[in-house]
């Protein structure tokens, strides 16, 4: 059990389209794309849910749950501590809603992470469009990494330095760092959404154009980090990879 099957079981979340049984189910088939819906990252699913979760809240304190504005409050309560965010606090006060409270409610996208593949078991079958060859040559990578670290661990198991270690699920995730701030995120979420970092993909200048189009920018920075990956892969990697070994997959 983790905080996203708590957070299910305490709101009573159900899916939001007919022919799913549980939360898990939907959330599952988004992720992978399966029963005609589009495959989505880690990132959305996060957001969609956190959605869920504040609808949650606003509908046991009787607030309401109009989709627009769920939308527009959950982009203040997740975005800087400005005035609008001092203003929605006390707004949600009066509704006995604690600003603070409602925030450690959300999930990150690590926490759905960990729910989709521990939690649910589930495995996604990487892109496979010819279009998406950076992709695949990080999948490669990501599952020659698992294959080393499964045979330390299994090493280190039989040693007893690291009794049960043979058993540990383990992660390879591929993480893009923004260079101007602490925000982290995994590849396949930052090529989902088109940047790795809100405030600082937009920032970065163009040569040519003085016009700040957020697309444009957005289009700027991510291919070269992509071209990087592709040559940094092939002889050897060079980008931080968190290696996470969960016991048992139980966290
Ligand atoms: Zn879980
Ligand atoms: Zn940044």
């Amino acid at each position: 059990m983790c905080k996203v099957d708590d957070l299910i079981e305490r709101y009573d979340l159900t899916p939001s389209r007919d022919g799913y049984e549980t939360l898990d189910e939907y959330l599952l088939a988004r992720w992978k794309g399966v029963d005609g819906l589009e495959s989505e990252g880690y990132q959305a699913l996060t957001e969609w849910f956190n959605k869920q979760v504040l609808r949650g809240v606003y509908d046991e304190q009787g607030r309401d749950i109009a989709a627009y504005r769920i939308d527009a409050e959950y982009e203040i309560l997740t975005g800087d501590r400005d005035l609008r965010h001092d203003e929605l606090a006390a707004d949600l006060a009066a509704d006995s809603i604690d600003t603070d409270e409602l925030e450690d409610e959300f999930v990150s996208w690590s926490t759905m992470r960990r729910h989709l593949n521990g939690c649910l078991d589930g495995e996604k079958e990487p892109a496979r469009s010819t279009s998406d060859w950076e992709l695949e040559s990080v999948e490669v990578a990501r599952s020659k990494t698992r294959e080393k670290a499964r045979a330390a661990l299994h090493s280190l198991s039989s040693k007893g330095r690291l009794p049960g270690a043979a058993s540990a699920d383990v992660d390879i995730q591929v993480k893009l760092t923004c260079p101007e701030c602490p925000t982290r995120i995994p590849i396949e979420d930052a090529v989902e959404r088109g940047y790795i970092c809100k405030d600082h993909g937009r920032t970065v200048p163009r040569e040519s154009d003085g016009d700040e189009a957020p697309s444009g920018v957005q289009q700027a920075i991510l291919p070269p980090g992509l071209a990087q990956i592709g040559v940094s892969l092939t002889d050897d990697l060079v980008y931080t990879l968190d290696f996470v070994a969960a016991m048992g997959g139980a966290i």
